[in-house]
């Protein structure tokens, strides 16, 4: 097939994720389920995971103990799929660079104090999620025992 018109392909690209050169770009979207007793939301546009295959394993990897969390009981709809993902993203070691992903090629590379301030931020982010968990648990453990006592 011929390459299409344009940029030429580019052969290395920057990882978004890790900032290292790469000749491969994988990209997997898989549900992002938030189950919380009160409501759910499944959200229907999913959540996209790219970077070179390394840091794609990571956050799916991550992605997938936020998803058994945050999703509990309904953790059944995006575990599975993120586990194929997982495993497709091991089966597929041929180098390749998605055309979407071409403008990685002319990412600058931030300095280091944004990286370090993005991955705070990051953490944070995770830490506020299981937070939330941690009270959505205890109120199930602690609270409602209690409540169903007072009947
Ligand atoms: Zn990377």
């Amino acid at each position: 097939m011929e390459a299409p018109a344009g940029p030429a392909a580019p052969s290395h690209v920057r990882c978004p994720n890790c900032m290292r050169m790469t000749d491969h770009i994988q990209s997997y979207r898989h549900p992002f389920v938030v189950f919380a007793i009160v409501f759910f939301s499944v959200d229907g546009t999913g959540q996209t995971v790219f970077g070179c295959p390394k840091c794609v394993r990571k956050r799916l990897r991550e992605n997938m103990l936020v998803s058994l969390l945050i999703a509990n009981v309904l953790c059944w709809i995006p575990i599975p799929v993120i586990v194929l993902q997982l495993q497709a993203s091991h089966l597929d070691t041929h180098p390749s660079i998605p055309p979407e992903y071409w403008y990685l090629a002319r990412l600058p590379l931030p300095n280091r104090a944004a990286r370090v301030q993005e991955e705070r931020a990051r953490r944070k982010r995770l830490w506020v999620i299981l937070f939330i968990l941690a009270i959505v648990i205890a109120a199930l453990v602690f609270v409602m025992p209690v409540l169903a006592d007072r009947r």
